[in-house]
């Protein structure tokens, strides 16, 4: 289904955003980042695009992709299915592709300061610190300091990965939660709110002043199983706020909890940012998408990481990194672009509206 939006570089995938939400009669703001210091791979500028469709206020449907870079392929695919879709004109539709432009344009996770923008929204100054013990303990195995070859270090890694596989939760909270000590670590979360971070915080808090309520669905790839998705929410299973979403969602929804589901709780997060600024009115939802096995994701971002920091074979690094969080499976595109669809379908009766009623 539908080959077409999938994009192989961030300039043919920006091009394309920028175009369609030109023919689909919407409005375009670019948010520059890294403006007269940064570029991608054929000197393009890096933005954060938006298209704004329907009223100024009211009811919206905020979707956004790229927080995680080279996972927004995947995103950037479905905003473009989801121009087609046929809205109704009450609703206001915001939709942010690329959050991290850099990441996405030379296939990183994290931007030009080698920061995981899901764990840089942190408001207070002091706020950039922690590290587990368990991140301690695997930092020499996670982030060896020395240039990728190939395949001769991953032994290690994959006894690790086979640990946190079968039955250590606390051990996936403890490397993924996010780490404030290893700047050149995984999952580094920064030392000051990242330039994308502000930004986009500043500017949500311009676009959706009002009391109308927002739902929004933040796409990312990597976690669960190849082509599936969860829905992960900032919420106890039991809650009054769970259970209302799971009432609406269904049985993706999962609670951002290692015991629980896909996922592992996470500090510095952009769905709590977004929870905690607008309160009662939003509903966010981080749609994420199964690729591969837990144990060779981590195996590629290791091998990347190590390549980017310190050579060795960097094209091997980087392509086997795309692969993982952008298969180019036609199965697993034409999935994605189906549950996306249908997340929006779910979302638009969440905000009590119906597609194609057009007034
Ligand atoms: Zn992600």
């Amino acid at each position: 289904m539908s080959a077409h939006f999938f994009s192989e570089t961030y300039l043919e995938a920006k091009n394309r955003f920028i175009q369609k939400v030109a023919d689909t009669g919407g409005r375009l703001q670019s948010i520059p980042v890294g403006e007269g210091q940064l570029a991608g791979p054929s000197q393009e500028p890096l933005t954060i695009d938006v298209g704004f469709w329907g009223p100024d206020q009211g009811p919206t449907l905020l979707l956004s992709s790229g927080l995680h870079g080279v996972e927004g392929y995947c995103g950037s695919a479905i905003q473009l299915a989801a121009m087609d879709q046929a809205f109704p004109d009450a609703l206001r539709r915001i939709f942010v592709h690329a959050i991290n432009p850099y990441g996405m344009a030379h296939i990183r996770r994290v931007n030009e300061n080698n920061v995981d923008l899901n764990r840089n929204f942190i408001f207070e100054p002091d706020g950039f610190k922690g590290c587990s013990d368990g991140y301690h303990r695997l930092n020499h195995l996670l982030n060896p300091s020395r240039p990728f070859k190939g395949k001769e270090f991953m032994s290690v890694i994959k006894t690790v990965w086979a640990i946190i596989r079968h039955g250590m939760p606390a051990l996936k909270q403890a490397v993924a939660a996010g780490q404030y000590a290893y700047p050149k670590g995984l999952f580094f979360g920064g030392h000051q709110m990242e330039e994308s971070a502000t930004k986009m915080m500043a500017a949500l808090q311009e676009w959706l002043i009002g009391d109308a309520p927002i739902l929004h669905v933040d796409f990312h790839t990597g976690l669960g199983p190849f082509g599936d998705y969860a829905l992960l929410l900032d919420a106890v299973k039991d809650s009054a706020l769970y259970e209302e979403v799971h009432d609406a969602f269904g049985s993706k929804v999962q609670p951002w909890d290692a015991d629980e589901g896909v996922a592992y709780g996470i500090s510095g997060g952009f769905p709590t940012a977004m929870q905690d600024t607008f309160g009662e009115r939003i509903r966010v939802l981080t749609c994420e998408y199964g690729t591969y096995d837990p144990r060779q994701v981590v195996e590629a971002m290791t091998a990347e990481n190590r390549a980017h920091f310190y050579g060795g074979n960097v094209d091997a690094a980087k392509a086997q990194f795309k692969e993982i969080f952008y298969p180019q499976s036609d199965q697993w595109r034409s999935r994605v672009l189906e549950g996306g669809i249908h997340v929006i379908d779910q979302a638009l009766a969440f905000l009590g509206q119906t597609k194609g009623a057009q007034s």
